[in-house]
């Protein structure tokens, strides 16, 4: 099965593991620091914080901006189930918005409607690697509602020549091994904001506020708990992993959209086959390639195209669709309109740096024969 994404791992990655594998330092050792700096001069933030997934990287930003019980924060419905589960881990209520149905991001004018006087987050995905609209977020919301970029998908990213990371007030990525870059399990914060930095920082380590190395470096066992955290540390090895990862981003960046371009140009001319659009000033990361195809025709084009051994997936069911959703929350069907009829018609094909030239091939051949065989209809 050739599968939607996976990692790259060069020699220079295992070397990389090795010598981390070989040092005085197994978890939190100087390989965190440089990886969590090499990526902020990458993105143009101002603080990283590491941590051991993208979910928790999420769990922390929600928690560090103080969000709690009798708040809300503003999610998309077409993302990972973490987009919102991060925001029941502190307490809070996730309101669903809207998204815009050429690019599937949260939509500024949905999310105006959604706001009350409990609003105090908006979390928007950069879904499938394109940018949200965040200038037209950022007015969408008052001054105190601050602006939270599920970013998993697209490090490497720019909206207006700005790198994603250095748009929102927090940026969180994922290191899962589909992404990017990979790290195994791992995920960072980055924020221009010191003092969130700070409260994460104690937040991922058991909500203590001096960390193991320090208190050696002092000579002192003195150390305070001061609220409840948690152990999200990151390894050293992982971060070992992640720096040299990092080192071939450009690449991986650039074959993602060698790969989409090919895509583009295939499906042109086939009425029943529609890439999401990519927007004017946008640099795309392509973690995802997306199209959509009519809906009375998904479930089949997805059975003919495993058949043949191209893993298709689709991203992502709506989060309110999900059984534990629709427990807590009634049934929310018909909430949000785009992104159900949207969710009924989408495909993501294969697209990562080691998806061969013949693979790629063989992939827009099955998918034009699997449409060719369909009958007459359109995509709404
Ligand atoms: C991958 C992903 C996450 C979660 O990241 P993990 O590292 O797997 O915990 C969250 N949101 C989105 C949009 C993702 O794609």
């Amino acid at each position: 099965m050739i599968p939607y994404g996976r990692q790259d791992i060069s020699l220079e990655d295992i070397h990389s593991v090795e010598k981390a594998l070989r040092s005085d330092y197994l978890t939190t050792g100087p390989a965190v620091g440089e990886f969590e700096e090499a990526l902020c001069r990458r993105v143009g933030a101002g603080f990283g914080v590491a941590v051991s997934s993208g979910t928790s990287a999420l769990h922390c930003a929600v928690h560090a901006l103080g969000i709690g019980p009798g708040d809300e924060v503003i999610v998309p419905p077409i993302s990972f189930a973490a987009t919102a589960n991060c925001v029941l881990y502190v307490g809070a209520t996730p309101i669903f918005a809207d998204i815009e149905s050429d690019t599937l991001c949260i939509s500024p004018d949905s999310v105006a409607q959604q706001l009350t006087p409990k609003t105090k987050a908006v979390i928007g995905v950069d879904y499938a690697g394109q940018p949200c609209d965040w200038g037209r977020l950022r007015a969408a919301v008052p001054k105190g509602v601050a602006l939270i970029s599920d970013a998993c998908h697209a490090l490497g990213a720019e909206y207006n020549n700005k790198p994603v990371g250095a748009i929102a007030d927090i940026t969180v990525f994922s290191f899962h091994p589909v992404k990017h870059i990979t790290t195994g399990e791992g995920g960072m914060v980055v924020t221009d904001n010191e003092t969130i930095a700070e409260k994460i920082r104690r937040f991922r380590n058991h909500g203590i506020n001096v960390g193991a190395q320090e208190r050696n470096q002092r000579g002192t066992w003195l150390y305070d708990q001061v609220e409840l955290g948690f152990n999200y540390r990151i390894t050293d090895v992982q971060c070992a992993l992640g720096l040299s990862q990092l080192e071939r981003l450009d690449f991986f960046l650039n074959r993602r959209k060698e790969i989409a371009a090919t895509y583009d140009q295939s499906f042109r001319d086939i009425d029943k086959i529609r890439p999401l659009s990519v927007r004017e000033g946008v640099k795309h990361a392509y973690h995802l390639y997306v199209v959509k195809v009519p809906s009375e025709l998904r479930s089949s084009i997805f059975e003919s195209l495993r058949n043949v051994g191209i893993g298709v997936n689709v991203h992502y069911i709506p989060i309110y669709f999900h059984s534990y959703y629709r427990e807590r929350f009634g049934n929310q069907e018909g909430m949000c309109k785009n992104a159900e009829l949207s969710y009924s018609q989408i495909l993501s094909l294969p697209i990562h740096p080691k998806l061969s030239q013949t693979d790629l091939e063989s992939i827009i051949k099955e998918c034009t024969k699997a449409l060719l065989n369909s009958r007459n209809s359109t995509i709404s």
